[in-house]
């Protein structure tokens, strides 16, 4: 896989294509969601980028994320709370473990998992375009923290 800041570069190329003129607070969109392991809501996307760009306003991260998303550079997650989490780790689809206790979210990596769709693709003549697998329960840290 390319690293993140070619990645970043490609896509900022494709975003042109796409007529988005690629203003600095829309590089640290970017660059906050390109690559990130973590799962951010645009809230949460927008707390960060507000730290060196005050004046950008919540519909500029949603324009930006939402061309990301139909561009296929990033995931949205949904979940039942409706709150839309954006994963920008460019390996989609893949499994996601949920802790219910502190809404923690992890990208799972799993060999066996990753056969799966080839596997109901075979067995079932479908052709897999997406997939979503989700594991709920509650993770390590706060297991130790119900003892
Ligand atoms: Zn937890
Ligand atoms: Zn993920």
């Amino acid at each position: 896989m390319a690293d993140g800041n070619q990645r970043i570069d490609d896509i900022v190329v494709r975003l042109r294509e796409h007529g988005m003129r690629m203003t600095p607070q829309r590089m640290a969109v970017l660059n906050t969601l390109i690559g990130n392991k973590e799962h951010l809501s645009a809230e949460a996307i927008h707390d960060r980028v507000r730290a060196d760009y005050p004046m950008i306003g919540l519909a500029t991260i949603y324009k930006t994320v939402s061309l990301l998303k139909e561009m296929g550079e990033i995931t949205e997650l949904n979940f039942d709370n409706d709150c839309a989490l954006y994963d920008g780790s460019g390996e989609s689809p893949h499994p996601h473990f949920i802790c219910s206790q502190c809404n923690t979210i992890l990208d799972i990596d799993d060999a066996d998992l990753e056969s799966l769709p080839g596997e109901v693709s075979h067995k079932t003549g479908y052709e897999i375009t997406n997939f979503r697998l989700d594991f709920f329960g509650i993770c390590p840290n706060c297991q130790k923290n119900n003892t």
